[in-house]
């Protein structure tokens, strides 16, 4: 396309633009199951208005702009609040979890250099952990050391082997609450006590769950202590337009403390404009995804968020049991909203393919091969269905003999 040489009305775009998302996926009717988190239109709504009341404001001016200053502060802290940080505890807010994840690294980093770390720094992590710290490594020229997870089939990361693997060098250990491709939370305790044992900087990962966890706990879920709780805990990422239900574009970075968030923010005054300083990666940042957010959080509190994260648990183990009826495996013993499950006889990508063909948008996980769901509240009542279609998939799968065919080999983009 060439940008054209005169305009078109606005009312023609919209038709037009409403066309083009015809063939996108039908996420509203609750067949997504990765991607999206569905909480229903009374939230997309207050997601739309308190985003688009900001759309055009700056978070790179908070002079200009106190009101959102404010209302990032203030996400912050209900963040801090749910996720026990303690007294003195800070952060900031960015555009996603691949985001708050460089700018821990980074944070991490600059710290282990400021008390001296000078050779070529690596990072520890469990095999399970996202690929968003392999990113931000690369982008940093930082050695990733990822260690098998535990064998006895819990999915959890190996606190003693990646103790084996910390040296000098090493400027951050990773634990996921939970991991993205089995939903297991991993035994955050026993690395936050390798943590302070060692001396290593701690980061929990609950870019998934840092706004499950905290509700599910208090729905009295089994959820083991995964915060700054536990002292080895120095940051954590988690994402608000994930299960914190916020817009796109919004997640959080938190530190322990000012002395750790001090090595974040970037100072500059060598060039011929003002002097700046930035506290994360952006320039630029979106009012919409502060508002957005800052107006979900106050629209649910903790009432919504406990019924709407008591749905997605609810769903997950209604979606649990009819697996485990219809022969299915689940792969540890997750707690949260995302599962990964396997047939013993069935080509778990075959039956994505075939799930795929009835409309499901869903995901999987390669080590081991399985299929996974990442569940929202709206599944609390498709549950039924998507078993149903389950069966037929398995049915046709085992009248193909069951080989994936290269064409399903599922990839996220
Ligand atoms: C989604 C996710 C990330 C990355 O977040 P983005 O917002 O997609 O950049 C990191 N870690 C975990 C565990 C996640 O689920």
């Amino acid at each position: 396309m060439k940008l054209p040489e005169n305009g078109t009305p606005w009312p023609q775009l919209k038709a037009e633009m409403s066309e083009r998302g015809a063939g996108d996926a039908k996420w509203r009717d609750g067949k997504t199951a990765v991607y999206v988190f569905n909480a229903g239109p009374e939230v997309e709504q207050v997601q739309k208005e308190a985003f688009t009341a900001f759309m055009s404001e700056n978070g790179l001016g908070p002079l200009a702009f106190p009101s959102l200053a404010q209302m990032e502060k203030d996400v912050i802290s209900m963040a801090l609040d749910i996720l026990h940080g303690p007294e003195g505890a800070t952060g900031a807010m960015t555009s996603g979890g691949t985001d708050s994840i460089t700018m821990a690294l980074k944070t991490a980093r600059d710290h282990a250099r400021s008390k001296g770390q000078s050779g070529q720094a690596n990072i520890v992590l469990p095999q399970s952990a996202h690929l968003a710290f392999d990113k931000a490594a690369h982008l940093m020229d930082i050695e990733v050391r990822r260690v098998p997870l535990k064998t006895d089939g819990s999915f959890e990361a190996d606190p003693d082997a990646m103790a084996g693997r910390l040296d000098s060098n090493t400027v951050m250990m990773v634990g996921s609450a939970p991991n993205f491709p089995h939903g297991i939370i991993d035994p955050i305790a026993a690395l936050s006590d390798v943590a302070l044992e060692k001396g290593v900087w701690l980061h929990v990962d609950a870019c998934v769950g840092g706004f499950l966890a905290p509700f599910a706990r208090m729905n009295g879920v089994p959820v083991p202590a995964f915060d700054f709780e536990l002292p080895g805990v120095q940051s954590m990422s988690a994402d608000l337009h994930k299960y914190g239900y916020a817009a796109k574009g919004a997640s959080t970075v938190l530190f322990r403390s000012d002395d750790l968030y001090r090595h974040m923010p970037f100072e500059f005054a060598g060039w011929s404009g003002a002097p700046m300083k930035t506290p994360t990666l952006a320039g630029t940042r979106p009012g919409g995804a502060i508002s957005a957010a800052w107006a979900v959080m106050n629209h649910l509190g903790i009432e919504g968020y406990r019924r709407l994260q008591g749905k997605v648990c609810a769903a997950r183990e209604e979606v649990e049991a009819g697996l485990r009826a219809r022969g299915f495996e689940i792969l540890g013993q997750p707690l949260l909203g995302l599962i990964a499950f396997r047939h013993p006889e069935l080509h778990s990508f075959a039956v994505y393919g075939e799930l795929y063909k009835r409309g499901w948008f869903t995901s999987v996980t390669k080590e081991p091969r399985s299929l996974h769901l990442m569940l929202s509240p709206k599944h609390a009542e498709m549950i039924d269905a998507y078993l149903r279609d389950l069966d037929a998939a398995c049915e046709a799968v085992r009248a193909s003999a069951g080989e994936a065919k290269e064409s399903v080999q599922p990839r996220y983009n």
